[in-house]
């Protein structure tokens, strides 16, 4: 048994009353390797921002479990070494699919889990979740949950059709539940392709594709119900189509790619939802730059090379979501 607090890291729960309160959300950026790690701690120690490193099932398989749970620690020296005094970082399971994940995330040293029951009949998405609940609380870990479907494709996550979260069931499923932060469908979606062209409408101007909005009423009415609570947005990368331009200018194929427009995430982030998860943006920004340092530089084969430029790339990306978008910098001084 390794506590998260013989690691330096933090819990959410501070870090979400601060965010609801102060009208901002928290990064939670997933990584699955030493560049993206060195970019996100980068990018939070420069901008004093507190941060959530979250790993999925599918990142602890690629890079091993026990070697990401060194790494995290490793990642509070290095933000301290960057001259952070007091590094506000979290370590979260991304999608925990069983008890059996969630605890042994607990056991090795996560601050905080999620467990996806989503896809379950409601009752056994409360049974699962509540019996997550009361192992993790024991240790001071928080815990969030997810109540309706989001469409899209994440790593070991798919649905065809997203089912918005309904209102009527919230606060039954916080209290009997006693989840520490919700997940909830209100319109956005995992991966980069979150949206058919046919549900979207073009841009005139340019012929790029215009989403549809997110469904604001419910999460109002989310937020009528259960006011101050913590709320979380999945899949809300923006997918820049500056890196979609970069991939595809230098042999890529990412035909109408398209995220969450950043000026509707700005407006969730004031409202109670306090973490905001963005992953595909920094695949793009990785892929986007790697395949333009290698396009401009054939002869060059020092993966140092190519993973700079990514790294900075990435790093740039994050701090621009942290100030620009979600308004969390300055506020772990
Ligand atoms: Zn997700």
């Amino acid at each position: 048994m390794v506590s998260y607090k013989e690691l330096g890291l933090v819990n959410t729960r501070e870090m979400f009353a601060k965010a609801v309160d102060g009208g901002y959300a928290i990064p939670a950026f997933n990584f699955n390797n030493m560049e993206q790690l060195q970019a996100i701690i980068q990018a939070a120690a420069e901008t004093k921002s507190p941060v959530i490193l979250q790993v999925s099932k599918g990142a602890r398989n690629y890079a091993n479990a026990t070697l990401l749970r060194y790494m995290a620690e490793g990642a509070v020296a290095y933000a301290k070494e960057l001259g952070w005094e007091h590094p506000q970082i979290c370590l979260h399971l991304d999608h925990g699919d069983s008890f059996e994940t969630c605890k042994s995330c607990v056991d090795t040293g996560f601050s905080s889990v999620m467990i996806d029951a989503s896809s379950l009949p409601y009752e056994e998405n409360i049974a699962l979740t509540k019996k997550v609940v009361e192992y993790a609380h024991k240790f001071d870990v928080t815990v969030e949950a997810e109540l309706g479907v989001l469409a899209g494709v994440e790593d070991e996550v798919s649905a065809a059709e997203s089912h918005y979260t309904k209102p009527e069931e919230v606060i039954d499923f916080a209290t009997r539940t006693g989840c520490d932060s919700l997940a909830i469908s209100i319109g956005t979606s995992h991966g980069a392709y979150k949206f058919t062209p046919e549900q979207c409408t073009r841009d005139p101007k340019t012929g790029r594709l215009i989403p549809p909005p997110l469904a604001f009423d419910v999460l109002h009415e989310i937020e009528k119900k259960l006011p101050g609570f913590p709320i979380v947005l999945h899949g809300s990368s923006s997918v820049p189509q500056e890196y979609v331009d970069m991939c595809n200018k230098y042999g890529g194929n990412l035909p109408n790619a398209v995220g969450i427009p950043e000026e509707q995430l700005r407006e969730a982030a004031k409202s109670a939802v306090c973490k905001i998860n963005i992953d595909s943006d920094s695949r793009l920004a990785m892929t986007g730059a790697i395949r333009k340092y290698m396009a401009e530089n054939p002869s060059h084969f020092d993966p140092r090379q190519y993973l700079k430029p990514a790294r900075e790339e990435m790093k740039k990306m994050y701090i621009h979501k942290i100030v620009n978008v979600l308004g969390s910098d300055g506020k772990a001084e």
